[in-house]
């Protein structure tokens, strides 16, 4: 699934393609997607010039000169460059064709993603406006964290999956940085100490961007004619690793459903 790094890497491998194009074609292959795709893309899309590409929590904006694109990813979309005259295969559902003759294509097999046109503020659209703050920004920081968390009964783990208290922490991540910062993940929330939400603040913060940097060696597959890059494979401590000793003490890694999610921690590094 691709998570706050993918959907990251793929605005930076993205954006030097289609930033300053006039898109002048959209294909539409299939609208049923996580939500319809918006009816009447085409006329709202062509002739529209592309100034920028941004990303909020796990959500792409294909800033327009007039209106926005939003995309998301869902749990297996994705996103490549390709040369307008590429065929497409199955699950191809969107291609949106720019002046320079590459398109920009969306496939999606589980079709969990959306592709939705907003016109006006994006930042007011539904799905936007209740999101707490970026990851990696300085208004996510301890101060804020303990003041959202304070008498917190849920756990840890669940309430940092939550968009509306930090945007686009998915599972893996979540578990990944919980580890780093010694904090057992089923622990309830509102009973963590300023201090060691410092540690997981910047844990979750070193995490992304670690990972952030991992993708940046998939840039270019952005580019060819297949189009296909497998997310990178990251450095995973905790996620994924049940039965296996833990690399600080050796113990062996806990796996436990909690919410149709796994948990994976250590019992003697993580309190
Ligand atoms: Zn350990």
């Amino acid at each position: 699934m691709p998570e706050l790094p993918e959907v990251e890497t793929t605005r930076r491998g993205i954006t030097p393609h289609i930033s300053g194009q006039t898109i002048d074609r959209v294909i539409v292959r299939e609208h049923r997607l996580r939500w319809p795709v918006t009816p009447g893309l085409e006329g709202k899309l062509r002739h529209r010039r592309v100034d920028s590409v941004s990303r909020r929590g796990k959500y792409l904006l294909l800033n327009l000169d007039r209106g926005t694109l939003l995309i998301h990813l869902g749990m297996s979309g994705h996103l490549s460059i390709v040369d307008d005259s590429t065929v497409a295969v199955r699950h191809d559902h969107l291609d949106i064709g720019l002046g320079n003759r590459l398109a920009l294509r969306y496939h999606d097999p589980r079709r969990f993603g959306a592709v939705l046109w907003i016109d006006g503020d994006p930042w007011q659209h539904k799905l936007l406006r209740t999101m707490g703050p970026e990851p990696l920004g300085t208004d996510f920081n301890a101060e804020y964290l303990h003041g959202r968390l304070h008498g917190r009964r849920r756990n840890i783990r669940d309430l940092l999956l939550d968009g509306g208290i930090v945007a686009g922490v998915g599972n893996i991540y979540a578990n990944e940085a919980l580890y780093r910062a010694g904090i057992d993940p089923r622990r309830p929330a509102g009973r963590i100490g300023r201090t060691r939400l410092e540690k997981l603040v910047s844990a979750i913060q070193q995490v992304l961007r670690s990972a952030i940097e991992a993708g940046g060696t998939t840039l270019r597959d952005f580019r060819d004619s297949n189009g296909r890059p497998g997310y990178f494979s990251q450095q995973l401590s905790v996620y994924g690793r049940a039965g296996e000793p833990c690399r600080r003490c050796g113990s062996a890694l806990r796996q436990q459903m909690v919410g149709n999610r796994s948990l994976f921690y250590c019992t003697r590094c993580q309190r």
